[in-house]
């Protein structure tokens, strides 16, 4: 823990293409909101909903123990993956982006061992200025 406060974290997996993360879009506020925390780290790879396919092992392997480091620094109170659609990192259709950010966040908790709230949601596409967040599970 930094600081003498604890503050209210989460850990989101997401994806570091650059219209989630503009100004405009507000995603970590948004995330914040939606967790109900006050602030949210954040590990971003290409098609974070498609690193639990067999050919992203080493991808999977290195963010899991991202999460891992962050768990371990500040204690989280909940982890997010949140994918999101028209994705070049991981180009499905948008019914199985949520499918696939589910098994994503079920295969996180598993993996981590991390025993509070894992969610999954997407990121659904309004234009590249204009994202919804839609929660889809939580494990
Ligand atoms: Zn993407």
């Amino acid at each position: 823990m930094w600081g003498k406060k604890h503050k209210r974290l989460a850990v989101a997996l997401t994806c570091a293409d650059w219209r989630l993360h503009q100004r405009k879009v507000d995603l970590n506020a948004r995330l914040a909101k939606l967790l109900e925390v006050e602030g949210v780290d954040l590990i971003a790879v290409p098609g974070p909903d498609g690193l639990i396919r067999a050919e992203r092992q080493s991808e999977w392997h290195a963010a899991v123990a991202q999460i891992k480091l962050l768990i371990g620094a500040h204690g989280p109170v909940a982890l997010i993956v949140l994918a999101h659609q028209r994705c070049a990192g991981h180009p499905v259709s948008d019914a199985e982006h949520d499918i696939d950010v589910a098994a994503t966040a079920r295969a996180l908790k598993a993996e981590t061992g991390y025993m509070q709230a894992v969610h999954a949601a997407v990121a659904v596409y309004r234009s590249d200025m204009a994202w919804d967040l839609k929660p889809v599970a939580q494990y």
